[in-house]
């Protein structure tokens, strides 16, 4: 069992802000703060540990392997994803269904060594191996969105790249590409930026489903390749901005320039405010019961588990829900008598069962408990002792 102590040194506020990163601090400063701080109690990793999330996976996993095969390609100057040579130029590279093993291997590694995933890890990575082919569709749907693949880079015409250095994107495509406004300290990676001798794309790969939040984080790219002056040294305006989904491609519309400047002056006074909820001393923590409810990190906020704000999440009771417990008798390793501290669905006091599907360590008496994801139901012995049966799912963090 992992404790839910607080960091040992709260995450310095970012010099440099992505698109990404702000949406995170605008979110919650507490939760971006609490996942990035240092806990050397738990391990010597940066950040809080992670727990594996298939569905999460699965869309790092497609988006990996997309933006390897692209790159791959481009460097065998295929011009066209409908190139019907493609299954066996890839197999230079073990295929398809390689690519994505090994982009599922990757993702494995970071949770090797994660204290708080080794009771899923195995399941979650045997669920993930056995969707490889259901992943390979997906990946090759992404790649046929994208026409122009690219290779034999030619320079925009008229322009010299001697002394610019290398960084100068010319006329090709490329995949992942990292571009910064030094100026205001903004940067991100987009995923793909396809140039012609007239037009310039921006173009961004999405494995889930549509969110608002897409189009402008296009905008937020074209803002950025406005302004660098490495990748971009002449100047090429965007001319078009599109998102690949699985579903189909959404083209959206190119701002103006007052209108990129107004976006631009929006993004600075969002950073100020997000710097500000950071450098509280202990970070603003920003209470949304929809988001606190699958916040990763909410077993570590003293905030979540207060009585009033749990009372305010309004959840049905069929669904698993969090709790804070006294240990009042264990018996056995699977299973112990407490009290309830907090919770949204039974009043601070309340007796329950607790019981549990492995063993999780040590329980004692008197200890405090923080409980996510388990599910209620009523006991049959004693129908006014509610029951806490815990899955796999379930997680369990001594407070103290
Ligand atoms: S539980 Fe809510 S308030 Fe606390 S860190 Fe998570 S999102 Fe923020």
């Amino acid at each position: 069992m992992l404790y839910a102590q607080g960091p040992s040194k709260w995450p310095e506020v970012p010099e440099w802000w992505s698109y990404s990163l702000l949406r995170e601090v605008e979110a919650c400063p507490r939760q971006w703060a609490l996942w990035n701080a240092i806990y050397p109690r738990i391990w010597t990793a940066h950040g809080y540990p992670k727990r594996p999330y298939i569905a999460s996976l699965q869309g790092r996993v497609i988006h990996a392997s997309v933006n390897e095969i692209i790159r791959f390609l481009r460097r065998c100057n295929c011009q066209s994803s409908t190139d019907p040579q493609i299954p066996s130029l890839l197999k230079e590279i073990g295929g398809y269904s390689s690519v994505i093993r090994r982009n599922i291997l990757r993702e494995r590694e970071y949770f090797e060594n994660n204290p708080r995933s080794v009771d899923y890890t195995e399941h979650v990575f045997n669920t993930l191996k056995n969707r490889v082919h259901e992943i390979r569709e997906q990946v090759q749907t992404l790649i046929t969105r994208v026409a122009f693949l690219g290779g034999n880079t030619m320079p925009w015409t008229g322009a010299e790249h001697t002394g610019l250095g290398t960084t100068a994107l010319g006329i090709d495509s490329y995949s992942e590409v990292f571009i910064q406004y030094p100026e205001k300290r903004l940067r991100g990676i987009t995923d793909l930026i396809v140039a012609s001798a007239s037009n310039c794309e921006l173009i961004d790969l999405k494995t889930g489903l549509s969110h608002d939040w897409h189009v402008e984080q296009l905008w937020f790219y074209n803002l950025l390749w406005n302004y660098d002056r490495k990748v971009n040294p002449f100047k090429k305006e965007v001319s078009r901005m599109a998102l690949y989904y699985q579903h189909g491609i959404v083209d959206i519309q190119v701002p103006t320039p007052v209108e990129l400047a107004e976006f631009e002056s929006r993004v600075l006074q969002r950073i100020t405010l997000a710097t500000a909820g950071l450098r509280q001393c202990l970070p603003y923590a920003k209470i949304d019961y929809k988001l606190c409810k699958y916040c990763g990190v909410r077993h570590l906020c003293d905030e979540y588990w207060r009585s009033w704000l749990q009372q305010k999440i309004d959840q049905p009771t069929n669904i698993m829900h969090d709790f804070e417990l006294l240990i009042v008798e264990p018996r056995g390793s699977l299973s112990c008598k407490c009290e309830v501290i907090a919770s949204n669905v039974l009043h601070d006091g309340t007796s329950v069962l607790l019981r549990l599907p492995r063993n999780i360590g040590e329980i004692e008496r008197g200890q405090t408990i923080r409980v996510l994801d388990i599910f209620m139901s009523q006991s049959t012995e004693d129908s006014s002792t509610p029951i806490l049966q815990a899955g796999v799912q379930s997680e369990f963090f001594a407070v103290d």
